[in-house]
This record gives structure tokens, sequence and C-alpha cells, in this order.
């Protein structure tokens, strides 16, 4: 087989707050540098995690309409707490500029990671959250004291990308996503991995979903296809589902690691296994479809995910071909592709319709849990 294609591969976190994981995840990337390779990921950037804890009343998170009157969010609430001290505030916004400058690319996961679809946000709540996090990120320095020393390098108004907490999409995101001037949007969740994405009906915002791919423990009673996303919360919940978790809160956040060496080493092999399978499946594909990958900064399962997508990227990397972007590096490459295409490539209905039952079925806003940060 002659492949005329490169393999793109987007490796991406979302929350972005621990200091230690930038240092970490960024010193991955300059290792690979120093070797003569390109590791540029995406951050998805909660907002609260560039507000101190005693300043968390400048937030005030959009209502929507509750499911219960309880689950509101108040003035200065989140689900994933806030960014620490005002010195951890400083030390975050050196992490991104840092991170920029390495070349690799800066993205919204919104704000106070709120249930969107839960609180039936419409266009207008959106907008009120990406207005929180244009400002947020603007004013870092300001909003703790500090003067021009303190900013990040970063014009939000530049930003492209977006990944809906919890991956909850709610009506009316794409319409603030254009008028926001995004480009695209990961939160979707994908049946099909072996084409390359195409934008969502009727607006110019790409769908760069995360595709369902087979987890090594295959169908069970909590996950009855088989499959899950190539997330490491979404993994260690599969990987720990004997553990009880509340009917109706996958994302309760009270998953416990596994306390046995030897199966956390079998469950870092699972993924490692399942990440390989993935990749095989689009690099032997002739049209060689993007691959993506979506991990958190909260090392979970004493940090096998990690540990096992650091030894992915450092086996893949070498192959012929292959080529780790940014998801802007991403949605340049599909402008492209689209310009050259005879016609365009829509998503067939009963395609959509399988989407939203197999994502029903798996719990489809299975993604970071609350503690993840
Ligand atoms: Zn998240």
């Amino acid at each position: 087989m002659h492949y005329t294609k490169k393999q793109l591969i987007c490796v991406a976190f979302d929350n972005c707050g621990l200091i230690d994981s930038w240092k970490a995840i960024r010193q991955f990337s300059l290792d690979l540098k120093s070797k003569g390779h390109v590791l540029p990921y995406t951050f998805f950037i909660s907002a609260v995690k560039l507000i101190a804890d005693r300043n968390r009343s400048i937030y005030d998170g959009p209502d929507g309409r509750p499911y219960r009157w309880s689950d509101r969010p108040k003035p200065g609430q989140s689900n994933i707490g806030f960014g620490g001290s005002v010195d951890e505030i400083k030390q975050r916004v050196e992490q991104i500029n840092l991170a920029t400058a390495e070349g690799h690319e800066i993205a919204s996961h919104a704000v106070g990671h709120f249930f969107a679809e839960k609180l039936r946000w419409n266009s207008s709540e959106w907008s009120t959250e990406f207005w929180y996090f244009e400002e947020f990120l603007k004013h870092v320095g300001r909003n703790h004291g500090f003067g021009s020393e303190v900013s990040l390098d970063i014009d939000p108004k530049q930003i492209k990308g977006f990944r809906a907490p919890y991956l909850q999409e709610a009506s009316g995101l794409n319409k603030t996503l254009t008028n926001y001037g995004f480009g695209y949007d990961t939160s979707d969740i994908i049946t099909d991995s072996s084409i390359w994405p195409t934008r969502f009906s009727n607006t110019s915002i790409w769908n760069f979903g995360l595709p369902l791919i087979d987890h090594p423990l295959g169908i069970t009673p909590t996950n009855p296809t088989g499959k899950t996303i190539p997330m490491d919360w979404n993994w260690f919940y599969f990987d720990v589902e004997n553990q009880t978790i509340p009917k109706g809160q996958p994302n309760s956040g009270q998953l416990k690691p596994e306390t046995d060496p030897m199966k956390r080493e079998q469950q870092k092999q699972g993924m490692l296994d399942g990440y390989v399978s993935y990749f095989e499946s689009c690099y032997y594909n002739p049209d060689r479809p993007p691959m993506h990958i979506g991990h958190h900064f909260k090392m979970y399962n004493h940090g096998i995910y990690w540990q096992a997508l650091q030894e992915f990227i450092a086996q893949t990397i070498d192959k012929p071909d292959v080529e780790f972007v940014t998801y802007t590096e991403l949605m340049q490459r599909c402008v492209s592709r689209e310009k050259a295409l005879p016609t365009p490539e829509p998503i067939a209905e009963s395609a959509k319709k399988e989407l939203i039952e197999i994502a029903a079925d798996t719990g489809g806003a299975v993604a970071c849990g609350p503690e993840c940060c």
C-alpha cells in the first residue's frame, strides 16, 4: 500500500490547572524536541483556573434552567474549584506563556465546568460563559493586583478551539462559537473513526469529536458496547467499574485508584494496547483519518494513563509519515483537504442517530470528573 497522506495525531488536555502537571507535560515535549521530534499539544483551559480562590466572587456563572434549584450555579461557584493562591495564578500564567512560546495551542474549556445540557443552556447562557472566558484571560493580572508583568501572551479573541465540560454541548453552542470566532469544537462523540472530520451542519465549525474505541474489558454490564473514548477519565471509569457509582452520576468523581499494582500495570497496558490499535486502524487506512486523544492534568489511577500516553507517543513519533499537530493545525489541513475535494461529505442522518444512541448507552457525558484540574 502506498500512502500519500500524513498520519496526523492530536493530543489535548482539559482544565489545565495543576502547576506540576504543566511542567511535566511540557517537559515531555521538550525532551522529545531535544531528540529532533515535534510534539505540540492543545490545552483546553478552564478559566476559573485563572481566578484566585479569594477572588472567586467575580465569576457569576449562567443560571440556565436548573433541573433542581440546588444545582443552579451561584456567584463564586464552579464545579472544579478555582485557581488557588494569587502566587499560583502567577505561576499558571507563566506556564501558559511558556507553553505558547514552545508551540502549543491554548483553547477553551469554558469557565465554571457546569453541566450545560442539564442546565439547558441556550446561546444566551453560552455567550455569558464565553464573555467571562475572554475577560478572565484578558485581565488575569489586573484581577489579582499585578501590573503588566503578569499577563498572558495570547489574545483570547484569537482562540479557535473549544471543548465543552463533560462534553455537554447543549443547544445554541454552535451559534455562540460562530459569534465568538471559533473554528472547531471537540465536544462530540463520533462512532466512525475511519473518516475525516466534517463541519457541523449549517455552520462553519469543524467537528473534531472524540471517537468511540475498544476498551480492553470489552462488553460489561456498565459498558454495553465495550467501547469508550480515548480519554483518561473515561478509561479510569471503566477500569474500576466494579465500584459503585450512584445512578445518574457518572461524573461523581468518587472513583478510587486501583490498589493492586499488578492490576494497575494491566490497566496501563490496556490503554497502551487500545491506543496502538486505534492508531493502526487510522495508519493503515488508505485515507489516514486523524487520531484524537484527550487527557487531563490530574494523574488518575496513580498516573498510569499519563504513563501509557507517554509510551504510546514515544513508540509512535518515530514512525514514517506520523505528525503530531495542534487542533488548529488539523483545522488548517481539513480546510485544505475540503478545497481539494470534489464535493462536501455530509454526515448521514442514520449515522447521527446511531451516534446519539451509542453515546446515551455508554454515558456519553462521562468525561472529566469534577475533581479533574
Ligand atoms: Zn473538563
